[in-house]
């Protein structure tokens, strides 16, 4: 380790080194388990001016850090570094993911502690991973571990596709969406999976940062042929964050001969970005018809029920399951992005164990409920059975139940309806959470709302008074006209 405390200046490299340094005595000072659930994550991202960042994944994560280890941050760092003055956390999801993945490997500040008996992919020889790789899989993220729900069913049924017979049906696979859906599990869950059935896979995984910083090295050091050799006999290819491309004009240009090359060879080539081809602004035509050979699909922030069921698995995993009530609680909050779910999950378990009490919703609302407010008054699932179940004298279970009679025939639709135009469920979620119904009996009981609305005289009225009762605004003519929330 480098003797940190005279580095005044910091490089990247000598600035991770004094993390190190600092990670190695936090983990000794706030136990392992600690340090996993807060710091493992965590990476610095720069020092200027005497102010160190570091990069915590999530909103929860920097809270609690800021909450809970502030003073043993700032002691730390500043013992290990004397040019820094003050430390402050920021939410940098991008800079920590690639950060935890390379260091996986790295010594045992960073090593899970579990089931050693079992082969991990970790375990695999690293040849198998391309030998110049720089990555290391993050053994977490595969396959079997990734909920699949309407949201994601299409793009991880084409990875898995992609993984069976590489270089074949897919080729290119295209996968895009917003941060933190799960573009990145998926990518990984590919390679993990194309490893197992066959060890000996050329694989090379990288950021698209990665290769704009090798390629850039190369031209510097007059080192193409090295650079096109590595990229160029691998039998697949796989590129995180594609997007980044986006103004690099002589980077696109290798990579379109990459991709030629390795596409005339049959090889699979896997691509994540957060827009489709054509959206990524000043990607070369070429480029963007080529992202487009294969197949492109778009991976959606989960809906209700996939939040639950990924919560419900992170907790299980935990040790820790949390009661439905809190599950939904949290569902209900957390809408779009699942690295803040896991953070919350996480926060609301330590929260537990410091103050040695149960999970419970009470608890959820102190430990989370700062962070987790739905903006005032905003339509909610409770709001929506409130309304319904009070104004029209039916029970929860009526709503949900098999009974057709008219007195519930009506609430029931209208409750569907409400869902459908207020909150962001898919018709498949909607039918689920009312007694396992057909998604095309969710239609129906939207559209029949939206027939009655129009034909008959008060129906309008019912509308307006359930919208002001779930806070849902005034009865707008889209809602009768059919857009929804969230297309699906
Ligand atoms: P992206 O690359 O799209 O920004 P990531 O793949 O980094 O997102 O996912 C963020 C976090 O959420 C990761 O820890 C990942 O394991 C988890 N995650 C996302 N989607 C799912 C899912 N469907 N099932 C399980 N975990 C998920
Ligand atoms: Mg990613």
């Amino acid at each position: 380790m480098p003797d940190t405390t005279t580095i005044a200046e910091l490089t990247p490299d000598a600035l991770a080194a004094a993390w190190a340094s600092v990670s190695e005595s936090l983990h000794e000072e706030i136990g392992p388990q600690s340090y996993t659930t807060w710091f493992s994550m965590c990476v610095p991202t720069g020092l200027e001016e005497g102010v160190m960042t570091l990069a915590a994944p999530n909103s929860f994560t920097k809270r609690w850090i800021e909450e809970n280890y502030s003073s043993n941050l700032d002691r730390l760092v500043k013992a290990a570094i004397t040019s820094a003055k003050l430390i402050v956390v920021d939410v940098d999801q991008e800079a920590c993911t690639e950060a935890y993945v390379e260091d996986q490997d790295k010594g045992p500040v960073n090593k899970e502690e579990g089931d050693s008996a079992r082969p991990t992919p970790q375990d695999r020889p690293r040849g198998s991973l391309l030998a110049t790789s720089d990555f290391v899989l993050n053994p977490n993220y595969t396959f079997e571990s990734f909920v699949v729900g309407h949201c994601n069913r299409f793009g991880s049924a084409l990875a898995t596709g992609a993984a069976e017979q590489p270089g074949t049906t897919y080729n290119p696979l295209f996968l895009y969406g917003s941060v933190g859906v799960g573009k990145t599990h998926l990518l990984q869950g590919l390679c993990h999976r194309i490893l197992e059935k066959n060890p000996k896979s050329r694989i090379l995984y990288v950021s698209c940062e990665t290769f704009v910083n090798h390629f850039v090295g190369a031209l510097e050091q007059r080192t193409l042929p090295a650079f096109r050799d590595k990229y160029r006999t691998v039998d697949v290819l796989v590129v995180d964050d594609i997007h980044i491309l986006a103004n690099k004009d002589r980077t696109q240009d290798e990579f379109f001969h990459t991709f030629n090359h390795l596409y005339n060879e049959q090889k699979q080539i896997v691509l994540s970005s957060d827009a489709p081809p054509r959206e990524i602004p000043t990607l070369h035509d070429r480029l963007v018809s080529r992202f487009q050979w294969g197949i492109v699909a778009e991976i959606e922030p989960p809906y209700y029920e996939t939040r639950m069921a990924i919560i419900k698995r992170r907790t299980r995993e935990r040790g820790k399951p949390f009661p439905d009530d809190v599950v939904q609680w949290i569902a209900e909050r957390v809408q779009d992005n699942v690295r803040e779910l896991e953070g919350a999950v996480a926060r609301l378990i330590a929260f537990s164990e410091m103050t040695k009490r149960p999970i419970r919703l009470d608890l959820a609302h102190e430990a989370l409920g700062s962070f987790l407010q739905l903006t005032p008054g905003a339509p909610s699932v409770d709001a929506i059975i409130g309304a319904i179940t009070k104004q029209y004298d039916v029970k929860l279970s009526d709503l949900q139940g098999k009974r057709r009679t008219k007195s519930i025939i009506w609430p029931r639709q209208l409750a569907m309806f409400l869902f459908r135009v207020l909150l962001p469920w898919s018709l498949e979620e909607i039918g689920a959470y009312f007694g396992g119904r057909d998604h095309s009996t969710v239609l129906h009981a939207v559209k029949k709302v939206r027939i009655r609305a129009r034909e008959e005289e008060g129906v309008q009225g019912e509308l307006s008074t359930l919208l002001t009762l779930v806070g849902g605004g005034p009865l707008d003519q889209h809602l009768l006209e059919g857009v929804s929330k969230k297309g699906s």
